[in-house]
């Protein structure tokens, strides 16, 4: 068996004693005779791997007590229609802070349910930073301010919480969350899908702030009511059982790693060494402000598109993959969320080393 260095920005790779135990767990979890995807979502083993999955997952990120943790389903994109549901009560308008490709996805979308005041955009830049905090034209009557905590795809990241007063701060986490500390009392509600930092596709985390519940539209199908879900213990439908048993594995990984600061520790050295070699480089280039480049998705490309390809050929070819740039901007994106160890960031930069003394 050979594993791959894997740069997936998500579905993304898993720490592997993570997968090892659940192979090992697959056909008998715990004597239960049973694999977790076989159970019945209110049994008893099923709610001892949803209580301590959600218990571990509020000790990791220190979330605090009158905040209500929500395992469902929906994806962060399925979120972009569900949290203006959720949050609008009786406000028209939502603020959003435009930093890329996915603050555009999450605006568009809400302009089926609200109108939307574009408060700050670094589009002219080419979402190459963050709007100054001194440029941005908040709306105080607005339901709430969003903003996207990381750009998947242009590499973008917000590295301090903004000021946004007393109107409630949304986040999107779905690239950041468990990557670092958070102080999740700065937000009202922050959500993302797990496929990242997390677990499998299919599991979606929010975090709101019980003040926030009880104000769905009427036409909020009752799945995606957080009021319904957080009453039911996301028990009101069938939780995505299978994805929820893999993450309350991470969380242990992450917990026996020494927790979110041991987490940050490791992607900011991971971070450093591909920025550093891409600084160094004459032939690559990474685009973003220093102040903001995303330490989970570092976005690098070389003057030529031919170049490029043959870059990701090559790497693919040493087990490197999953290396090409998101088709909106091309180039090469390596994603290194908490799974991927120092060693596979050194092959890469080892072979972006060589690569370049090659075709200079
Ligand atoms: N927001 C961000 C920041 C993302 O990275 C992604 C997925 N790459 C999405 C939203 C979309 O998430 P999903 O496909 O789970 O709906």
């Amino acid at each position: 068996m050979t594993r791959v260095h894997n740069f997936s920005a998500g579905p993304a790779a898993l720490p592997e004693p993570v997968l090892q135990q659940a192979a090992a767990e697959m056909l008998d979890w715990h004597g239960s005779g049973m694999s977790v995807m076989e159970m019945s979502h209110r049994g008893p083993q099923f709610m001892t791997i949803l209580d301590e999955a959600l218990a571990l997952f509020r000790e990791l990120l220190d979330v605090p007590a009158a905040y209500r943790v929500l395992f469902m389903q929906g994806g962060a994109l399925g979120s972009n229609a569900f949290v203006p549901m959720n949050l609008l009560g009786d406000k028209t308008s939502i603020d959003f802070i435009d930093t890329g490709e996915w603050s555009k996805k999450t605006i568009a979308e809400a302009h089926k349910y609200a109108a939307v005041n574009l408060a700050a955009s670094s589009a002219a830049s080419g979402y190459t930073t963050i709007p100054p905090r001194e440029s941005w034209l908040l709306d105080p009557a607005a339901a709430y301010v969003h903003l996207c905590a990381n750009e998947t795809i242009g590499g973008v990241e917000w590295h301090t919480t903004p000021d946004v007063g007393s109107v409630p701060l949304v986040a999107d986490v779905s690239s950041t969350i468990l990557s670092r500390p958070l102080d999740v009392s700065r937000f009202g509600l922050i959500y993302g899908g797990a496929q990242k930092n997390i677990g499998p596709a299919g599991l979606t985390i929010v975090v709101v702030h019980e003040s926030l519940l009880g104000r769905a539209l009427p036409i909020t199908p009752s799945a995606f009511d957080f009021r319904v879900l957080a009453d039911n213990g996301s028990m009101y439908n069938t939780p995505p059982t299978y994805a929820i048993y893999i993450a309350g594995l991470v969380f242990n990984w992450i917990k026996a790693q020494g927790g979110l600061p041991a987490m940050e520790r490791r992607n900011a050295e991971k971070a450093a060494l591909l920025y550093d070699t891409l600084d160094a480089s004459s032939l690559f280039s990474n685009m973003v402000d220093k102040a903001c480049r995303s330490r989970m998705n570092v976005t690098f490309k070389t003057p030529d598109p031919r170049l490029d390809t043959a870059f990701v050929a090559g790497a693919d070819a040493r087990g490197l993959v999953q290396l090409k740039g998101h088709r909106v901007v091309g180039g090469m994106r390596a994603s290194i969320y908490n799974a991927m160890p120092l060693e596979g960031v050194q092959a890469l930069v080892n072979y972006i080393k060589e690569f370049e003394a090659q075709h200079r």
